[in-house]
């Protein structure tokens, strides 16, 4: 295998609750009609300036900076970015990167890759080079950049670190993730590892394929003993194939200046304390501690930690029933559930409250656990106060053995076929014959004690 360096560039919708565009108060909405949304300064209208940069995006921008260990600069400058491009009617991008930027944070590190910067840029206007028409609903939205050093040794690698980088994103809700990530990526081989970008990567999965292809590709003409020229391409996402865009004289010159428009944002260190101080946990530390904390497997924490809604939940339960419990029912039965309604939590009963009082009930012989499923699955329909809704309906478990041991008779007595079956060595008859019974009494019967009293009854 050729060795390689590979770094990305990431670029996201910033999430902000105020859903304002990040120099006017346009609102950001998904699926809206084209130009519905647009004002004089998105459409850069001539004489329009723009407003001061949206204070969310900013402090989300120095959240994902803080959380990717980024030292945050204290005096951020938009610059303009200019090209020609009909996207863009002003001519030029505002951004924080370029030749006299100083961008958001610099110089941090996530999960072992180097973050050279993370910056805030407003996007361009969508074109569609078909029908020459121009939607503004996008211009002026504000994206975040995360610039990798060249740290990713295989694509495996990147997918790996790019799906921990979106749990952690999601932790602090920091992108719209609905709103698809694109990604640019820069590729080289040994030996001399001459420095290959590859731009317009429009999903997730395709970065992986584009540096897999890069890496084949190059590796391939290293081996026929070309030599690497450092040069630009464009990812094909339709063959998924990368094509030549230009040499490295032909490298593009965006003309940086500073914007004159907006003045320098000051972060002050209080801004930057008051923001540290609401920063959750990051996934990574979070699932060590949980291991640490609780003893539960490190492939349940894994799952648990990928979503802060889940890992909060787990957490809330395991103080009331057992860890080992919580972990399994947080990672199997919760998320089965989810899955199959295709729901958030937060659109379900399920929380922390009801999860602790099912679990606890289990663990304290009041309901089966097959009781405990169901009524899981009716909470992802409504909320419930578990308590009441079990002594309501009369969903406990039943006690003593005089209760199971009539339906037990009644199975025997129904299915003469089967308990023969049983007598002549057939193991799964017995199944049968307990999930009879657990059907008869609505799933109230505990099971292992059923099946010890129908294998003494029916004993060959
Ligand atoms: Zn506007």
């Amino acid at each position: 295998m050729t060795e390689i360096k590979c770094g990305l560039e990431i670029h996201g919708y910033i999430h902000v609750d105020n859903k304002a565009k990040l120099f006017c108060n346009c609102k950001i909405e998904e699926n809206a009609e084209p130009n519905t949304n647009i004002c004089p300064i998105c459409t850069a209208m001539p004489g329009s300036k723009p407003m001061l940069p949206n204070k969310q995006a900013v402090e989300k921008i120095i959240a994902i900076g803080l959380m990717l260990g980024c030292k945050i600069n204290k005096r951020l400058l938009f610059q303009r970015k200019h090209y020609s491009w009909p996207d863009l009617p002003s001519g030029f991008q505002r951004t924080m990167s370029g030749s006299y930027a100083s961008p958001v944070g610099v110089k941090g590190s996530f999960l072992g890759i180097g973050i050279t910067e993370v910056h805030i840029e407003e996007d361009p206007a969508r074109w569609d080079p078909v029908t020459g028409k121009v939607d503004y609903n996008r211009s002026g939205l504000p994206l975040v950049e995360i610039v990798t050093d060249p740290d990713f040794k295989s694509a495996d690698q990147a997918r790996q670190w790019l799906k921990s980088l979106i749990t952690m994103l999601d932790y602090i809700k920091a992108i719209d993730k609905n709103a698809g990530i694109k990604a640019d990526t820069n590729v080289s081989v040994a030996p001399d590892f001459n420095r290959v970008e590859v731009k317009n990567i429009n999903s997730f999965k395709s970065i992986v394929k584009a540096i897999e292809y890069e890496t084949s590709r190059q590796s391939q003409e290293v081996s026929e003993g070309k030599k690497m020229q450092q040069h630009t391409r464009a990812f094909d996402e339709k063959k998924g194939i990368t094509v030549f865009m230009r040499s490295k004289e032909q490298a593009e010159d965006y003309m940086f200046i500073p914007e004159p428009d907006l003045p320098a944002v000051i972060v002050e260190d209080d801004m930057i304390e008051s923001i540290k101080a609401k920063l959750p946990e990051r996934p990574d530390i979070k699932m060590k501690r949980l291991v640490s904390d609780y003893k539960i497997k490190k492939e349940d924490a894994f799952v648990i930690c990928s979503d802060l809604r889940l890992a909060e939940m787990f957490e809330k339960a395991a103080k009331k029933a057992s860890p080992e419990n919580a972990a399994r029912w947080v990672r199997f039965e919760v998320l089965r559930v989810l899955n199959y309604t295709k729901k958030e939590l937060e659109d379900t009963g399920i929380n922390a409250e009801t999860l602790s009082d099912l679990l606890a009930l289990v663990e304290q012989k009041k309901i089966t656990e097959k009781t405990a499923k169901k009524l899981l699955e009716d909470l992802s329909e409504k909320h419930f106060d578990v308590r009441k809704h079990i002594s309501d309906q009369g969903l406990e478990m039943m006690s003593g053995d005089d209760s199971i041991e009539k339906f037990c008779d009644q199975v025997i007595s129904e299915n003469p076929k089967v308990v023969d079956d049983f007598k002549s060595g057939k193991q799964e008859a017995l199944n049968f014959l307990v999930g009879q019974v657990m059907r008869l009494t609505r799933g109230k019967a505990h099971p292992g004690r059923t099946k010890e009293i129908i294998q003494k009854k029916i004993k060959p």
